[in-house]
């Protein structure tokens, strides 16, 4: 998926100006690399209706380069329909013992993903945690997670051969009851395929427990079938959230958009490999980027935010070098010194500016002086700031006094102004204040 997409965005960066046209053919082209990438028909179509909607709506004339814009918007949207809770790492486990039942096929990383979060609640949480095996239907089963929990260092609970899923529910209960745990975790049993029965077996567990957190885990490298599975466990039992294991494979993340968008479920974990720690909060983000192929996207939308930046400089400085230079400009001007580091980082980019630059040196510029410059602008009335040629004694006065400061100082000021208007308007005849800027950026 990434690459295809790459290719479909590669070819959009390379035109000048999109047609709104352009954007349909390039997302017709999104939605086939969606479905390659196993999201399901309706989630992959309504992802690029709803992409398309804001890319026409923001129309494409205001964009930078229009593919930089569809880009983002595609990747804005992805984030958004990805992003479930807020806060997917968090599990409730108030109210101790607090029950979490573990729900998927088999396969999909059930046994494991119960020991890791069980790990991570004992290592991140400080809980007691406390683990049990309902997997009845799979010799050895019981034992692998028993295996695991002495590995990281967490209690099973003692494997009694010939019980049902619901005995074993209750006995678990009633253990971390009388043990003191905080959590206690049920891993069920899995089918290849779902079925009744198993839906059955899980739904009997639920009741005797009430889990407090029903995950259902999912293998991420299934595609359209994960979706399917999902909408059937929260249909039948009711699922809390998703953890997608085997991202860390080349998976392609297309599961991920479709099942939060057919279930509405949040992602909660993603598993990264069959080591204990391997996994990880869900984050939107990266899922997101996964399915673009980030590398890329990021550094295109960034790209395209520098050239909005640049364009709106270059607007600026047109202004300028008309000898339209009023306050509000210098105002910007200041506060942007201080963002790029202060007065002297800033004018030793201005190669015209040298020489005031000296002349500043010696009359103790300093960032402290921008500040009260810019507190001295913002004395003036909205006027004054577009015209300061009418500034007489008396609103002089009345500007030094509301920024707590001498005329002297705003003399300073306006002589400044003056100056920078001067040498832009003589740069902008020469062509060079664009040039200069141009160096900037
Ligand atoms: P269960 O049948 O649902 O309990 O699945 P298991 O937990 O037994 O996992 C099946 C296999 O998948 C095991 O070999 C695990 O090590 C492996 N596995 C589980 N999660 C991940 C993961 O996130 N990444 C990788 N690469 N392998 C995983
Ligand atoms: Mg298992």
């Amino acid at each position: 998926l990434s690459e295809r997409l790459s290719g479909v965005f590669d070819r959009l960066t390379k035109q000048g100006a999109l047609s709104e046209e352009d954007v349909k053919t390039a997302l017709r082209e999104v939605r086939v690399a969606l479905l390659e990438a196993d999201v399901s028909l309706p989630v992959a179509r309504d992802f690029v209706k709803a992409v398309q909607g804001k890319a026409t709506g923001q129309s494409v004339t205001r964009s930078v380069t229009p593919g930089q814009q569809v880009v983002k918007i595609v990747h804005d949207e992805l984030i958004h329909v990805l992003s479930g809770s807020e806060d997917p790492g968090k599990l409730k486990i108030d109210n101790p013992p607090a029950p979490i039942l573990m729900v998927g096929l088999q396969g999909s990383g059930k046994t494991t993903t119960t020991a890791k979060l069980a790990k991570r609640l004992k290592d991140r949480d400080g809980k007691r945690v406390l683990m049990a095996s309902l997997d009845v239907n799979r010799p050895a089963a019981m034992e692998q997670l028993q295996i695991l929990g002495l590995q990281i260092g967490v209690d099973t609970l003692p494997i009694v051969k010939g019980e049902d899923p619901v005995t074993i529910a209750k006995r678990a209960k009633t253990q971390a009851a009388l043990g003191g745990y905080d959590v206690y975790m049920l891993d069920t049993a899995g089918r290849l395929h779902i079925d009744q029965e198993l839906i059955a077996q899980a739904a009997a567990v639920r009741d005797a427990v009430a889990p407090r957190e029903t995950l259902l885990v999912v293998d991420g490298l299934t595609g359209q079938d994960a979706v399917n599975v999902a909408t059937e466990f929260d249909d039948k039992i009711g699922v809390s959230g998703v953890v997608l294991t085997r991202m860390d494979g080349d998976g392609r993340g297309g599961a991920a958009l479709s099942m939060r968008a057919v279930t509405g479920k949040p992602i909660r974990f993603v598993g990264l490999g069959e080591k204990m720690d391997a996994i990880e909060t869900f984050e939107p983000e990266r899922i997101a980027g996964r399915i673009l192929g980030m590398g890329d996207i990021v550094s295109l939308v960034e790209k395209a935010q520098a050239t909005l930046e640049v364009e709106q400089a270059e607007r600026m400085m047109k202004r300028f070098s008309k000898g339209q230079f009023n306050m509000n400009d210098l105002r910007t001007q200041l506060e942007q010194m201080m963002k790029m580091g202060g007065m002297q980082g800033m004018m030793s980019m201005l190669p015209g500016a040298a020489k005031m630059q000296k002349q500043m040196e010696g009359s103790g510029v300093d960032d402290k002086m921008l500040v009260r410059q810019i507190a001295l602008i913002q004395s003036m009335t909205k006027k004054e700031r577009a015209n300061p040629q009418i500034l007489q004694a008396s609103r002089k006065k009345r500007i030094a006094k509301g920024a707590g400061l001498e005329v002297a100082e705003l003399n300073k000021l306006l002589k400044m102004h003056r100056q920078m208007s001067d040498v832009m308007k003589k740069m902008g005849k020469g062509g060079m204040l664009k040039q200069a800027m141009k160096g900037m950026f």
